[in-house]
Formats: structure tokens, sequence, C-alpha cells
């Protein structure tokens, strides 16, 4: 497995050279934010919310400003905006209130803020402070079962697996490589596998080949 898992990154390094999150922010507040709005949402849809937001909320202190209800009109089209409104307003006052307004950057610390779970505290550890970890998000999870680095059931499974496979240097590259792979080649509904290079060493594509 180790030496599957190896050739899988090296050939994943060579398709994306330059995978990185595709979220944009300026701090780590504003990651934090971002990641929040973007479960069951894209990415580019966050980035245009978050450019509107921003511009006059891009901070804990500016963010506590607004009510529920105004916060929710600039995150509408996200969805899910009234939990999300709800999560992003407790978040940061638990930032003003015990972390002296700065996003914590222990990761057991990330997931005691309000609507922060697993894969947004590695999400936000990984990037903004350079921690080694891997979020599991929906590609990260269909991409490692189907070529069986890490089979499971759940994204916690997925991610213990991750985590035993890859050496940890590599955990934060291998989340935006997999994120990658499953937006450009490995859909969720049609693979393209015949011209996937990683077909060779894929579970999936030996199943039904
Ligand atoms: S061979 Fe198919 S299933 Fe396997 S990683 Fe490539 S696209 Fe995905």
């Amino acid at each position: 497995m180790e030496e599957k898992c190896g050739k899988i990154l090296d050939e994943l390094a060579r398709l994306y050279p330059d995978a990185a999150p595709a979220l944009r922010f300026a701090s780590p507040y504003q990651l934090l934010v971002a990641v929040i709005l973007s479960a069951q949402c894209t990415d580019e849809r966050v980035n245009k919310v978050t450019a509107e937001l921003f511009k006059q909320h891009g901070t804990p202190q500016t963010m506590l400003a607004l009510t529920q209800e105004q916060l929710e009109k600039y995150i509408y089209s996200c969805g899910f905006y009234h939990s999300k409104a709800k999560h992003i307003l407790s978040a940061t006052r638990d930032i003003e209130e015990k972390f002296g307004g700065e996003v914590p950057c222990r990761h057991e610390l990330l997931k005691t803020l309000a609507g922060v779970g697993q894969k947004t505290a590695n999400v936000v550890y990984a990037v903004a402070f350079g921690g080694d970890a891997i979020a599991v998000d929906t590609h990260v999870f269909r991409v490692s079962n189907r070529l069986g680095i890490a089979a499971g059931n759940t994204p916690d499974k997925v991610e213990k697996g991750l985590n035993a496979a890859i050496p940890k240097q590599l955990w934060s590259k291998a989340h935006h490589y997999l994120i990658y792979h499953g937006r450009r080649v490995c859909h969720s509904q049609k693979p393209d596998c015949e011209n996937c290079t990683l077909n060779k060493w894929c579970d999936y594509y030996a199943s039904v080949k």
C-alpha cells in the first residue's frame, strides 16, 4: 500500500503542481467563514458572496455588527443560510470572547467553535496555520475510496486511512491533489477512467474493467 500510495501521490503532484485552495481569504478568520459557507455550496459561489461580505465585515469585530437577519441576506445564495449565519455569529462571538479576537491555531480549540467540525477544523488548521491535516470532503472521500488508498464508509474512517497511508508532511498537499482529481477527472457520476493516468493503481477501475 505504501508503494502504491507513493506512486499515486507522485502522479498527482505531476498532474496538479499548483494545487491550492480555491476559496479566497485574507486572514484565518475569513477562511473560517468561507469554509463554513462552503458546506453544500460551490467555492465559486462562496467567493462571490464573501467578496461582498468581507468588504464591510471581514473581521470578527465588524461581523458582530450584523444581526442574524442582515448576515442571512449576504449569504442567502450559499444555501442553508439560516444555520450558516447562526454558526458564523456564534463562532465569531467565541473568537471575540474566548480567544481575544483571533482564530485559535490549535486544532482542538478550533473544534470548540460553533459550526466547526472535523473537516472545517482540518482545512483552517492546514491552510491558515500550516498544520498537518487532511480534510475529507466529498471529493477526497470518493477518490480515496475508488483508488483504494483509504476505504471507509464515513469521512472519519477515510481520514484515518489516509493518515496511515500518507506521510504526515504530505497530508495537506494530498488533500488538495485529491480534490483537484475529483473535480477534473474522477467525477462522481462519470469518472473518466479511460483517460485517468491513475487507472493502473485504481481498485475501482480494476473492478469495472
Ligand atoms: S481510474 Fe477512474 S475511478 Fe480510478 S481514480 Fe481514475 S477516474 Fe477515478
